[in-house]
């Protein structure tokens, strides 16, 4: 872990780069010889102290996805071998949540936070894309959701959208 936060910090341009995702083949933590069920696919810097907030430097901002432990993982190791466009939609939805972690200090959508930032509503069938764990609704759809994000509030304190909203002037 230590490995790849010196990594960011040393090789993030802040100046053109304010916010970043990292592509890191493999967190030592994950199994690469079975199927493993807390792979842990991406992981996001976050102030530990206060939710919804961001960090303030930039050289602290990252977010990590372990790109080919997820290949590996979905593609070869784990049943049903994920197709191609399940594999992209997974992605797609990876990079949403742990963005959202960075860009808003967005708290995981867990029984513990449900009532904190994630009182907005979702299309119908859809999960907020914050929920953890994730589930089978980010094989299938290409396109991720936010609670809240098709309504109209602006900035508050109790939605995915309302923090985005309140943290879009942090540079
Ligand atoms: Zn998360």
């Amino acid at each position: 872990m230590d490995t790849y936060q010196n990594d960011a910090a040393t090789y993030h341009d802040t100046l053109n780069y304010r916010w970043a995702v990292f592509y890191v083949t493999h967190n030592v933590q994950n199994r690469t010889d079975s199927c493993d069920l807390r792979a842990v696919y991406g992981l996001t810097n976050v102030p530990r102290a206060v939710v919804n907030q961001v960090q303030s430097s930039a050289a602290h901002r990252w977010s990590f996805i372990f790109a080919t432990d997820i290949q590996l993982q979905e593609d070869t190791l784990c049943t049903p071998h994920a197709p191609a466009q399940w594999l992209e939609n997974l992605m797609t939805h990876l990079v949403a949540h742990e963005f959202g972690h960075q860009r808003a200090g967005l708290t995981d959508n867990t029984p513990n936070t449900a009532g904190l930032y994630h009182q907005g509503t979702v299309p119908k069938d859809r999960q907020d894309v914050m929920i953890s764990p994730f589930g089978v609704e980010w094989y299938l759809h290409p396109d991720p959701v936010f609670d809240a994000f098709t309504s109209v509030e602006g900035a508050d304190n109790f939605t995915c959208k309302g923090n985005l909203l309140a943290n879009q002037n942090v540079h």
